[in-house]
């Protein structure tokens, strides 16, 4: 294996859900659901192999999909063309490794907030890129946004920040002061802005989720990434995109033709009807998530946790100092053998461990019997 990719050989997901398999133990590891997407979203899949949509698709993505994420993204005030302003990709994976591969020269900078999900690390080094890492700080139980550290980080080879809210592990939610005080820094610095969006929908308690893309001065530097995995339970489908302007958008292509070419054909109709039709859906989903992480907080809570605030995604980051453990990794590595259950270490997903160890992350995108089962388990901790 190449230097550059030493340091990825295997995502933790692969290794909590292995030992979790292994072990019979609760998944709350990896972030997948437990139960399915909308039916008219199923059936629409099963009717369009049936139909023969089975072969490639057109480079870009199939022309109702673009046209359906076009207008979903009106509801942030940002317009697209469907034809020269929408890539639809294998995920959001895809699109975020081929923005990189396509803007950023050897040796250039990327800015990252830490936590970051871990696909972020391995595609900066994969473009030959350098990542510079700025870290969440502690604003009572919320992880807030640091932005005087992150214009600190900023240096005359930084090209792009890549930025990701509803923020996965942290459940972080940017506010409008936050996103507004980084578009700022992007248009300061003349900075490519890369958005990561894929928990666009799974926002609580009323908050907003804001698009960078829709600030002043910002579309024209944006792209702005999300997909169909979170929105509607489907994340074994693969189809994202990626929005923004024109010449960013055929960068972006360009990379990602040699990358899959094109994928998930006969998803892509029924994603498209969808982003259409199913946002009621969508909505009811995020007000069930809600309940449930009100019932795995109060469930980590009463066994001992500390537990920090969740503002949208489907995680919950746990503090085990209270129980008395102080590495997370540790712990995760034990607790399938010891009580039948599995997380994910925050530490992981950042370059400074030490700083990081306390914290665990659980998800809670499980039917409710489920979460409860890991709850009684981890109360045998205390
Ligand atoms: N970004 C974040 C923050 C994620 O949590 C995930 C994973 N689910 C992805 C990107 C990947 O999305 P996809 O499955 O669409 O590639
Ligand atoms: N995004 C999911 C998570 O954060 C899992 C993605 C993966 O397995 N690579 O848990």
């Amino acid at each position: 294996l190449v230097s550059r990719l030493r340091p990825f050989t295997s995502t933790i997901f692969a290794e909590m859900t292995a030992l979790a398999t292994r072990t019979g133990a609760v998944n709350l590891g990896q972030g997948f659901p437990d139960t399915d997407g909308p039916a008219s979203m199923l059936a629409a899949a099963q009717r369009a192999i049936a139909e023969g949509v089975n072969q490639y698709p057109p480079g870009p993505g199939r022309p109702e999909l673009r046209q359906a994420i076009a207008e979903h993204r009106t509801r942030y005030g940002t317009e697209y063309d469907p034809d020269s302003q929408v890539l639809v990709t294998v995920g959001a994976t895809e699109a975020i490794a081929a923005a990189l591969l396509a803007l950023v020269e050897p040796g250039d900078e990327v800015l990252l907030v830490e936590p970051y999900y871990d696909s972020y690390a391995a595609s900066v080094a994969m473009a030959g890129a350098t990542r510079r890492v700025v870290s969440l700080v502690e604003d009572g139980d919320r992880l807030a946004l640091d932005v005087e550290a992150l214009r600190a980080a900023v240096t005359p080879r930084t090209k792009a920040l890549l930025l990701n809210s509803p923020h996965n592990p942290t459940g972080t939610v940017f506010n409008r002061q936050e996103m507004e005080a980084v578009a700022r820094l992007c248009q300061e610095h003349d900075l490519i802005a890369i958005t990561d969006e894929v928990y666009e929908h799974l926002v609580f308690d009323g908050k907003e989720h804001i698009s960078l893309a829709s600030l002043p001065g910002m579309a024209e530097r944006t792209l702005a990434i999300s997909s169909s995995g979170k929105t509607f339970n489907a994340t074994g489908w693969k189809v994202g995109w990626v929005c923004g302007p024109a010449d960013l958008v055929a960068a972006v292509r360009a990379a990602k033709q040699f990358l899959t070419f094109v994928g998930s054909a006969p998803f892509q109709p029924a994603v498209a009807h969808a982003l259409r039709t199913e946002l009621a859906w969508v909505d009811q989903l995020r007000d069930d998530l809600q309940r449930k992480r009100d019932r795995l907080a109060e469930g980590l809570s009463d066994a001992g946790f500390g537990v920090r605030a969740t503002e949208g995604t489907y995680f919950v980051c746990a503090d085990v100092r209270p129980l008395g453990f102080t590495d997370g990794a540790e712990l995760c590595r034990q607790l399938p053998e010891r009580i039948g259950v599995a997380g994910v270490p925050v530490q992981v997903f950042t370059d400074s461990p030490q700083e990081w160890s306390h914290l665990v992350r659980f998800a809670f995108c499980k039917r409710d019997e489920v979460i409860d089962e890991a709850i009684a388990r981890l109360r045998k901790l205390g």
